[in-house]
């Protein structure tokens, strides 16, 4: 794989002296292409570039003294935004390093790594984003001068009152119709309205207090700042509430305190980001914050992005996406909830967001901290062997809050109603009597998984995939989860003519249900994604909870992260048992992660919470593990196993997935990939192509090739030798394929 250069060669005597330009393209072509500029460029820069017959956006990636192209050959630059910020040298090294690991298309990863904004052919401008915060005027009138009715503007007081300044992002999240209600309160000289750069330093309540730390998180601290001038990974290892990002926050404060120096935050998941930047807002004030995620508009995101490239933005919280942010002055990385899998991208350039936040962090000889009650076992081998600093918080830092009671509930004894053990309906009874919260948690939404005939054991397919039909009684629809595919409820079996079908097992829907039958009065709540698909559904439905008008939540794994509910005392857990069994090497590890997290939802205040299991192996080593909360023993266990089977982290893996309308192609692609890998004499061991799975999805047939090999050292080299080739394989445009670089899925 030919990789540019960032640098401009050596200048060699050039008989025409022409400007040459080596320019980066979004084409799924390897390398650079020479054009010849009319004017001066710089590297970094972003031009536009005639490619076929279309006009494309590039970067500038090298000025060399000469081209091998012939002179008729070389194209001219047709456009050149010299007034834009460029790119610096460690953004390319990095989009280079990526793209060379990952076996993605350069021009490809680093046109993706960049703003929407910034992959138009025009000039790119942000609009001037405003935030909004209370003035004196606005704090004294207090929010009971405002009439009840006025729902909108209430929540925006009560919001500015505890956030200090909020960006038109941030009240669009919180209230899509708040432009109205915030010239109401302007109206009444209520507001103070900033270009939202200078808002990022306003925040009211700066006063909020500042803990003292415990022993544990005071030894991380200084564990961490005492080796803050290299490259060192940590592993803060606590479980929820333990202190952790209180953790963060005090790192920031001292890092960033005295110097110009830049701090980037990584958060799995989007709807995490406003809580935990509501947090960093009101506790480091004097450091402006910008936060980087798929849910700004284009412009805001341009915005933000920039004032991470200028150095104004001192601390950057962002998702997966954000770790290539250029940002000169980095000198902290933090990686909050390492192990989620959110961090790994599943398609285009499928890097992982931790690692290459990791590489980063090793170049620029700056610590990079990873945070996780659950620490992926790759980060955990790594803490166990010292490669990574270890630091434990072992108690949850708010004295009085305990840890839950963990119980299983053994299904196989007791007599189920509508998938509820009598032991979870009188605990979730309990609950409401006192007045207190329950969550019961299932990984299935729709009303039931499966639409049965009774008679001929028919099952309702999707088409276009190996899968079923989830049934969703109240839409009167079945639909396939993995395609999208919806037709309305068959009413009579296709296969024997039984007009009497039934939908079987249970999902978020039934269980709602159930629930209002079985305990009258009980306010539920049920969130999942259909129930969250409007916009800020699911910020509305969470005020609910925190408001008191919910008894009873029934949700995904939607609500099993981040989410804070002081008065949620009982956590139901149901139908987990798949996983014990899955196929998939880290299911049990995954299982394991969110359990603890849902289990970390219950009793977060000063009441002590429970968390039920239903299962039918109250025995198994995973719920052993999970009743004492000891992670450490069962990733020793784990370890063990993955060490006898030779799965990562002992061993390295890539994957070749392919899929076509038709299953030979792909079957012959993928034998030529394994035929060949194996010509080269590799150490790497090279399985037969197999199918996964889900052998069919969205029509495609598809197949899967398996590389393993004891390092990177072996695997890099196989895959560098062999990419070239599968791109040149006549079948390459003929089907779709990729190359998965330690994948996460199988
Ligand atoms: P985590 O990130 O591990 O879930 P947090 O940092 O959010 O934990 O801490 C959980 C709760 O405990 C928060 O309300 C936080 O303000 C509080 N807290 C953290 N550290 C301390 C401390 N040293 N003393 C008192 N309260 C603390
Ligand atoms: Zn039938
Ligand atoms: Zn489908």
């Amino acid at each position: 794989m030919t990789m540019p250069e960032a640098d401009s060669m050596a200048a060699a005597d050039s008989p025409q002296a022409l400007n040459i330009a080596q320019v980066a393209i979004d084409v799924p072509l390897d390398g650079v292409f020479d054009y010849h500029s009319p004017y001066p460029l710089l590297i970094g820069q972003r031009v536009v570039v005639p490619f076929g017959a279309r006009k494309q956006v590039g970067v500038v990636t090298a000025l060399p003294a000469s081209t091998d192209l012939a002179p008729a050959k070389l194209k001219s630059v047709l456009q050149h935004f010299g007034e834009e910020p460029v790119l610096d040298a460690e953004f390319f090294a990095l989009i280079r390093f990526c793209a060379d690991y990952y076996q993605y298309p350069f021009g490809q990863a680093l046109l993706s790594a960049l703003p929407g904004r910034l992959r138009q052919t025009e000039p790119a401008t942000a609009r001037q984003q405003f935030s909004y915060s209370l003035n004196d005027t606005g704090v004294q009138a207090g929010v009971d001068a405002l009439p009840p009715r006025q729902v909108v503007q209430r929540r925006l007081y009560a919001a500015l009152l505890e956030h200090g300044a909020l960006s038109e992002s941030a009240l669009t999240a919180l209230s899509p119709g708040w432009r109205k209600a915030m010239a109401a309160l302007q109206q009444l000289g209520w507001i103070t309205e900033q270009q939202v750069y200078a808002g990022l330093r306003t925040a009211l309540t700066a006063s909020s207090v500042q803990p003292e730390l415990n022993a544990e998180q005071a030894q991380a601290v200084h564990a961490i700042l005492h080796q803050a001038q290299s490259f060192k990974p940590w592993l803060l290892h606590g479980i929820t509430g333990s202190g952790k990002t209180e953790v963060y926050i005090r790192l920031l404060q001292s890092l960033l305190a005295n110097n110009e120096d830049q701090a980037l935050v990584l958060v799995p998941e989007i709807n995490l980001t406003p809580q935990l930047e509501a947090r960093f807002r009101t506790r480091l004030p004097d450091f402006p914050l910008v936060s980087l995620h798929s849910n700004l508009g284009e412009s805001e995101r341009l915005q933000n992005w920039r004032l991470a490239q200028s150095g104004a933005a001192r601390i950057v919280i962002g998702t997966r996406l954000s770790v290539f942010t250029p940002m000169p002055r980095l000198k902290l990385i933090i990686v909050d909830e390492e192990h989620d899998t959110s961090y790994k991208q599943q398609d285009s350039m499928r890097y992982h967001a931790r690692d290459v936040a990791l590489v980063r962090a090793q170049r620029r000889q700056i610590p990079i901290l990873l945070g996780s009650a659950t620490p992926a076992l790759e980060t955990w081998h790594n803490a166990q062997s010292g490669r990574y600093g270890l630091l434990s918080l072992r108690q949850r830092a708010v004295s009085q809050s305990q840890l839950p009671a963990i119980r299983c509930v053994d299904v196989s004894k007791v007599s189920m109603q509508d998938g509820l053990s009598p032991q979870l309906i009188k605990a979730m009874r309990e609950r409401m009597e006192k007045g207190e919260q329950s969550l019961l948690f299932i990984n299935r939404r729709g009303y039931a998984p499966v639409l049965l005939c009774n008679a001929c054991h028919w099952i309702a397919p999707c088409m276009r995939c190996s899968s079923r039909l989830v049934v969703h009684l109240r839409q009167g629809r079945l639909r396939c989860h993995h395609c999208g595919h919806e037709q309305k409820i068959v009413r009579q079996c296709p296969s024997c003519g039984n007009p009497d079908l039934h939908p079987t097992g249970h999902g978020t829907q039934r269980l709602e249900e159930t629930l209002n039958q079985l305990l009258p009065g009980a306010r539920v709540l049920r969130v999942d994604r259909d129930s969250t698909r409007r916009k800020n559904a699911l910020s509305d439905m969470l005020s609910a909870v925190h408001a008191g008008e919910v008894d009873i939540l029934v949700g995904t794994q939607m609500l099993a992260k981040g989410h804070d509910f002081p008065n949620l005392t009982l956590v139901g857990v149901l139908d987990t048992d798949s996983a014990l069994f899955s196929p998939d090497f880290r299911a049990s590890e995954r299982l394991f992660a969110q359990l603890m997290q849902v289990a970390g939802r219950a009793g977060r205040a000063d009441k002590p919470g429970e968390v039920l299991i239903q299962t039918t192996f109250p025995e198994h080593t995973l719920f052993n593990a999970l009743r004492s909360q000891d992670f450490t023993a069962y990733a020793g266990s784990l370890l063990q196993e993955r060490e006898t089977t030779q799965f990562p982290p002992y061993e390295f893996l890539a994957l070749i997935k392919a899929e076509a309308n038709d299953f030979v192609p792909v079957q012959r692609f993928l034998q030529y990939a394994a035929d060949t890998a194996r010509e080269f004499g590799s150490e790497a061991l090279i399985y037969d192509p197999v199918r996964p799975q889900m052998e069919r999805l969205k029509g495609m047939e598809r197949g899967q090739l398996l590389m393993q090999a004891s390092s990177r050292q072996v695997m890099q080299p196989l895959l560098r030798q062999l990419t070239p080739l599968l791109r040149q394989h006549p079948l390459s445009n003929k089907i779709r394929w990729a190359i998965d670089v330690d994948p996460q899925e199988f």
